[in-house]
């Protein structure tokens, strides 16, 4: 199932990663990922990241703020779609000024 459209990455315009170094998020195994699950805690793209990765099945780094072992646990269990809803109640949201 395809919970996104693959073509819309408007998303990343919103990514709080932008410019870290890959490292951070695609770290040697071992390393520490939790730089990346802080940045990752207040990111704007936070739910549309995560389902990304879950659609397009990305085995490597971190995602939405969880690994990759972490991601293959929630496909087991088919808790996706209730994680997505979750990271789009608990995500900052877009500030809209209308003047
Ligand atoms: S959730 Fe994390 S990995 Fe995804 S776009 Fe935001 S900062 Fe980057």
């Amino acid at each position: 199932m395809d919970w996104i459209d693959w073509r819309d990455q408007k998303w990343r315009d919103r990514a709080d990663c932008t410019g870290a170094h890959p490292d951070m998020f695609f770290p040697p195994r071992g390393a520490s990922t939790r730089e990346a699950r802080e940045i990752c805690g207040g990111c704007m793209a936070r739910a549309d990241c995560f389902m990304f990765a879950m659609t397009f099945h990305q085995t490597l780094g971190i995602w939405g703020g969880y690994s990759t072992r972490e991601r293959a646990r929630i496909k087991r269990e088919d808790r996706a779609e209730a994680t997505y809803n979750m990271l789009l109640r608990l995500q900052p949201k877009v500030e809209l000024w209308v003047s």
